[in-house]
């Protein structure tokens, strides 16, 4: 059946000069429980536009998974950057082909990549924030290694349908 599943993270605190040449990337990584490989917790690659994930089903293999970016909203107000991810995706009971555990339409991690332009050093960097790490933690410019916001969020997810 049809699932979805929205995202929301936010990065605050944003500094003057860098805020507004901070951007989201269109790529994300999502854990989802694949009954293609009738794994759990896979890591997902989804793209914004694109009509198919990648699940990466073990070390080196990986498959197209039936998923998808249907909503990607950013919001970049005040001193806050924040992001709307709706995911689709196809979702079928099954019991996990090595643990046994059944399946599940929720996810318990995201990965969310963000991109960077130093107006003062003319440079670009990325990087990325995720579920499971230390907050709150500090943003920095790689250009002029100055501190430009906060992550101090866990991006939340919930299931919609
Ligand atoms: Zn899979
Ligand atoms: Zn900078």
């Amino acid at each position: 059946m049809l699932r979805s599943l929205e995202v929301t993270a936010v990065l605050s605190e944003l500094e003057k000069v860098h805020r507004d040449r901070l951007f989201w990337k269109p790529t994300i990584q999502l854990n989802l429980d694949c009954f293609v490989c009738e794994r759990v917790g896979r890591t997902n690659t989804l793209e914004r536009g694109a009509e198919r994930a990648i699940c990466w089903s073990g070390r080196d293999e990986q498959h197209f998974a039936a998923a998808r970016i249907a909503a990607f909203d950013v919001t970049n107000q005040d001193d806050r950057l924040a992001l709307r991810i709706v995911v689709d995706f196809w979702w079928a009971p099954f019991k996990d082909a090595k643990r046994g555990t059944d399946a599940t339409p929720l996810s318990n991690w995201v990965r969310l990549h963000y991109g960077n332009y130093c107006p003062l050093q003319e440079t670009s960097s990325e990087s990325s924030i995720q579920t499971n790490v230390r907050r709150p933690t500090s943003v920095y410019c790689e250009g002029c290694k100055t501190e430009i916001g906060v992550d101090a969020e866990v991006p939340s997810i919930r299931l919609l349908v």
